[in-house]
């Protein structure tokens, strides 16, 4: 096995607030191997261009608190490319990288098993606030995102509890229903629609509202998934039918920024270490998975083959819930 004396590091696609976290036990645990840790900026941009910096146990000081991502991130088209490829794998040759570690989402899994394939070992951490890697239970960041959604909605409803009225809220989610669904329990929500389930507007959604209103319930928030599409027209139908003054909310981008969770953290810490020691142990292609609440890591290519449904059982269960 070859010897390993640098490993780099680097965050990609969409952010999640944990993966400093990640870094910092990637580092830290470089460092207690004794070998060199290099940051890569902006994801494979960075290796693109040689944007990249040597980061000691120190340098991570402080930043497990942090939500974003201190290595900054970014999309980069240039990599999908035969050539950009080939540029990434001149940087890691010149500055010596002999495995990288990967934080994001299947787009950066899929960048990480090219590099594989160019002989140089890769590890993907995942992370995501949509929840959505088939072959993991838990992604770095979705636990902070339920919980940022979950307070802003509990605020929404003092005010729409006092107006009596509807709030439709849209959640990030991409083309997935995690989210959505973990807010809408954690929220109470009337209607949870996400794109994995067929709904039935007139009797999930206004015939509960109507119901609702004769027994006296003062307001009702619905949770929209953004891979459902409009919650604008949700909104329209639902005064159109119920007469209830529905107002959207869109929760956008905060969803991705605050201070990581504790479950983040500690999920992030261990998938970090868990990852170093991989690559010096020899594994390459390779993605951190937690399945039965355990870390394991799987063959890239087959983490990506795999699909993930929304748990049914916990869709119904906030069906029957919705009264
Ligand atoms: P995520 O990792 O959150 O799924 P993206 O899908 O945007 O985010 O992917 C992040 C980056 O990973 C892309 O900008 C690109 O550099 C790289 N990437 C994505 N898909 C591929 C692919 N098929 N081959 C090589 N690299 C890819």
């Amino acid at each position: 096995m070859a010897k390993i004396n640098r490993i780099g590091v680097l965050t990609s696609g969409g952010d999640a607030p944990g993966m400093n976290a990640a870094i910092r036990a990637v580092v830290r645990s470089c460092s207690y191997y004794g070998i060199t840790c290099l940051g890569i900026h902006r994801g494979y941009n960075g290796l693109i261009n040689g944007d990249i910096v040597t980061m000691d146990a120190r340098s991570v000081n402080g930043v497990i608190s942090r939500g974003g991502t201190m290595l900054y991130t970014a999309r980069c088209p240039e990599f999908m490319t035969e050539e950009g490829v080939k540029k990434a794998i001149g940087t890691c040759k010149y500055l010596g990288i002999d495995g990288i570690i990967a934080i994001g989402g299947d787009g950066t899994f899929r960048g990480a098993r090219d590099l594989a394939a160019h002989g140089v070992p890769t590890i993907g951490i995942p992370a995501t606030i949509d929840n959505d890697i088939a072959s993991t239970q838990y992604s770095i960041g979705f636990d902070t995102a339920c919980n940022t959604a979950q307070d802003a909605i509990d605020k929404l409803r003092d005010t729409m509890q006092s107006h009596e009225r509807c709030s439709v809220v849209e959640v990030m989610g991409r083309n997935a229903g995690h989210l959505a669904l973990h807010v809408g329990i954690a929220t109470g929500a009337t209607a949870i629609l996400v794109p994995e389930k067929e709904l039935d507007m007139e009797q999930d959604v206004i015939e509960k509202i109507r119901l609702g209103r004769i027994n006296k319930r003062s307001h009702f928030i619905i949770i929209v998934a953004e891979g459902v599409g409009s919650a604008m027209k949700v909104a329209e139908k639902i005064k159109e039918e119920t007469g209830i003054d529905a107002r959207v909310t869109i929760l956008g981008h905060i969803q991705r920024g605050g201070s990581p969770s504790a479950e983040d953290r500690v999920w992030a810490t261990r998938m970090g270490e868990y990852a170093v020691t991989g690559i010096l142990n020899g594994k390459s292609n390779r993605v951190v998975c937690v399945v039965n609440d355990k870390l394991i890591d799987m063959d890239i290519n087959e983490a990506l083959e795999m699909h993930k449904d929304l748990p049914n059982e916990m869709y119904l269960t906030s069906k029957m819930m919705a009264v």
